[in-house]
């Protein structure tokens, strides 16, 4: 149901004024995991300062460790909602449990499918019962074709507003965390009707590419771009490595726009 076979024109996903898959390059910022009200707060007013619709932040957090920081749970969600009430802005925010998706739909606009969770298939089965859009990332090892049975298990139960989101696959290479597959992103278009996202922080884990990075998945024809913004990303609970402090996202969101404008 998901290839462009059977629907030929792309899947458009309306959330907070945002059209996703319209042609333009959307963004889906803010920061790694939820930390307290006022970090979100923080972020979300320079979110909204941009013009941007969408603010990310995890409350469940599906860590390599079980000794880091796990997230702030149901309560991570009740900050973002208000956090993002407060700024007009509607919420993505990762969903690890099938059990927590019913009390997380009062908080969230967008559940996002982390890659450690692409083929948890009953995780995919309940996001495809709901009636709110998903944001599904590519898991470390999979495939292209894996990527799309993923969501194939989505929309095959009733939910077709899914956001494809290529976030670096695991490849040799050690000078990123990941090897962020470009190309998976014009397939991504031809072989599904449905709109691709570039995830720059998750995918390189360096602050100093995430620009020529964003600009390469525009350049490529991706819908929108995702990445990480903290206020202090030196005292970060997750991702410090990798989060934009306010003043370099503002940067970014000005050069980026600037190159969008040209695409
Ligand atoms: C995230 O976006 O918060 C995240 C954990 O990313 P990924 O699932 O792509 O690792
Ligand atoms: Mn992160």
């Amino acid at each position: 149901l998901v290839s462009r076979k059977k629907k030929p024109e792309d899947t458009v996903i309306e959330i907070n004024g945002a059209t996703i898959g319209d042609g333009n390059t959307h963004y889906v910022m803010g920061p790694c995991a939820v930390e307290s009200y006022d970090q979100v707060d923080q972020v979300a007013e320079a979110v909204k300062n941009k013009g941007i619709k969408l603010l990310r932040g995890g409350a469940f957090k599906p860590r390599t460790s079980p000794y880091d920081f796990q997230g702030l749970g149901i309560e991570g969600l009740q900050i973002l909602r208000k956090a993002a009430d407060k700024h007009g802005l509607a919420v993505v925010s990762e969903i690890v449990n099938p059990a927590h998706l019913e009390e997380a739909l009062e908080y969230l606009d967008v559940v996002q499918i982390g890659a450690r969770n692409m083929q948890n298939f009953e995780l995919l089965k309940a996001a495809g019962d709901i009636n709110k859009p998903v944001l599904l990332k590519r898991g470390l090892s999979a495939t292209i074709s894996e990527f799309i049975n993923a969501a194939e298990y989505i929309i095959s139960r009733g939910n077709g507003n899914i956001i494809l989101c290529e976030r670096g696959i695991r490849t040799y290479e050690k000078a990123t965390r990941n090897t962020l597959d470009i190309s998976a992103v014009p397939i991504l278009k031809q072989e599904t009707h449905l709109p691709v996202m570039v995830d720059v922080t998750h995918s390189t884990g360096r602050r100093d590419i995430l620009l020529p990075t964003a600009k390469a998945a525009i350049a490529i024809g991706a819908d929108g771009v995702m990445a990480e913004v903290h206020p202090d990303p030196a005292v970060a609970l997750s991702d410090s490595a990798q989060q934009m402090d306010i003043q370099m996202f503002n940067s970014f969101m000005d050069d980026i726009i600037d190159v969008a404008n040209k695409f």
